[in-house]
C-alpha cells in the first residue's frame, strides 16, 4: 500500500560530542546508532532521497513506515560516525553540502568542524549516500540581493554536476527562505528544497517547502520514535499523550479532526 506522508529526519553532525557545542547540532555516535536501530526494530525503513522526490511528484508508491534520513552540512564525521550504522542497516541516506567549502570546515558555525572532500564523498556514494545542494558557502539566502542569491543557488548545483552528484535537491541553510529564495532555487533548475519546519510530508505538498523533524543530541530513541510518529520536533511524554488525547477526543465525537 502506498504511504500517505513521509517524515525526512534532520541531522547535522554525527560524532564526538564537543564541550562549547549545543547538543542541538550534534548527536553522539552511540545514540544516532542507537536511534536509527530503534526505528528499524519498530518497522521503519530508509528509503534514497531520489526515491522520495519520485514519491513526493507522485511518480512512484513508497511503503508505510519509510524515513528519509538527511545531513546538513557534509560533516567529515560521517564517514566513521553514521556511515556504519546506516551500512549495517543497509539505508540510504542524504548530505545537503556546502560546495564552496569542501574539505574546509563549517567556518559559519562555533565551534567550526572538519567538513567531507571530494574523495570522501566519493567513497560514500559507493556506498549508499547520495550528495545535494547547502549552498556554496552556506549564507542566509533570504537575505541576499538577488544576484548574490542567483550566484550561491547556481555555482552550488554546477559544483555538485562537476562531481556528478544529484543536484536536483536543496536545502535552505539554517532553513531559512522567502518567496525569492524559493522562486530563485526554481530559476536555478532544483526539483525540490526542505526547510527546517517540522511535519510530515504528503504528495501534492509545494516541493519547494518540505518539511523535517530536527534531531537533538538529547533525543532519546524512545523520544525520536515519538516524534516520528506524531510528526513534530517535540518527542516529550507530553506531547504523546497529548496527541493520543486528541485522538481519542476525535473518535469519541468531541472535537474535529
Ligand atoms: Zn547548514
Amino acid at each position: 500500500m502506498n504511504a500517505t506522508r513521509l517524515p525526512v529526519l534532520m541531522y547535522h553532525r554525527v560524532g564526538p560530542p564537543h564541550a562549547r557545542e549545543s547538543s542541538g547540532k550534534s548527536v553522539a555516535t552511540e545514540r544516532f546508532s542507537a536511534q536509527l536501530r530503534l526505528l528499524a526494530s519498530a518497522g521503519y525503513r530508509g528509503i534514497s532521497a531520489a526515491d522520495a522526490l519520485d514519491w513526493l511528484l507522485g511518480h512512484r508508491t513508497m511503503p508505510e513506515g519509510s524515513v528519509l534520513v538527511t545531513f546538513d552540512d557534509g560533516y567529515a564525521d560521517l564517514v566513521d560516525c553514521a556511515a556504519p550504522t546506516l551500512a549495517a542497516l543497509k539505508w540510504p541516506a542524504a548530505v545537503f553540502l556546502v560546495t564552496g567549502k569542501l574539505g574546509g570546515t563549517s567556518d559559519w558555525s562555533t565551534p567550526a568542524h572538519q567538513l567531507l572532500d571530494p574523495a570522501a564523498i566519493q567513497a560514500l556514494g559507493r556506498s549508499g549516500f547520495s550528495f545535494h545542494a547547502h549552498s556554496h558557502t552556506h549564507p542566509d539566502l533570504s537575505t541576499l540581493p538577488a544576484h548574490a542569491l542567483q550566484h550561491e543557488l547556481q555555482v552550488c548545483r554546477a559544483a555538485l554536476d562537476e562531481l556528478e552528484l544529484d543536484s536536483r535537491l536543496l536545502a535552505y541553510p539554517y532553513g531559512q527562505h522567502s518567496p525569492a529564495v524559493v522562486e530563485a532555487a526554481r530559476q536555478a533548475g532544483y526539483s525540490a528544497a526542505f526547510t527546517t519546519r517540522s511535519g510530515f510530508n504528503q504528495q501534492g505538498d509545494d516541493p519547494f517547502l518540505l518539511r523535517r523533524l530536527d534531531v537533538f543530541g538529547t533525543d532519546s530513541p524512545a523520544a525520536l520514535l515519538h516524534k516520528v510518529a506524531l510528526g513534530t520536533n517535540d518527542g516529550s511524554r507530553r506531547a504523546r499523550a497529548r496527541y493520543l488525547t486528541q485522538r481519542l477526543a476525535v473518535r469519541l465525537g468531541h472535537r474535529q479532526p
